[in-house]
């Protein structure tokens, strides 16, 4: 018991994320995800946040405990890496997602990095 003590924190990070046990592919990452992604961040190829290059689609209502938004395009954000874990740690790694906050913030960062471009939509499905 005291060795789990001393890796509590460690062991409470990991029963935060237990839902990561699941696969990638069944939480919908399968070959449609990767060819809409591609496609998604070709249209969409700046960050929605601070306009360096996009490399990650965001699920704005987090696709975890949301599985009907996952292909919805309108749910759909493209974001450099950095904002993307700046985003995700701060209002979706919770337990329960601050969608409101998120959005808040994404808002004031975009006013902080003046930038103003849009989301293109992109069709899931070819
Ligand atoms: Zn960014």
């Amino acid at each position: 018991m005291k060795q789990y003590k001393a890796r509590k924190g460690e062991f409470k990070k990991f029963e935060n994320n237990s839902n990561r046990q699941e696969s990638r592919q069944k939480r919908g990452y399968g070959k449609e995800w990767y060819s809409y992604r591609a496609r998604f961040l070709a249209a969409n190829p700046k960050c929605y946040i601070c306009a360096c290059k996009s490399s990650v689609v965001d699920h704005l209502l987090r696709a975890r405990g949301n599985p009907e938004h996952f292909e919805n395009p309108e749910n759909h954000c493209q974001l450099c890496a950095s904002c993307h874990g700046k985003v995700t740690g701060m209002f979706d790694a919770k337990k329960d997602q601050d969608l409101e906050g998120k959005l808040k913030y994404i808002r004031k960062m975009r006013e902080f990095y003046k930038t103003s471009h849009p989301i293109k939509i992109v069709k899931y499905r070819k």
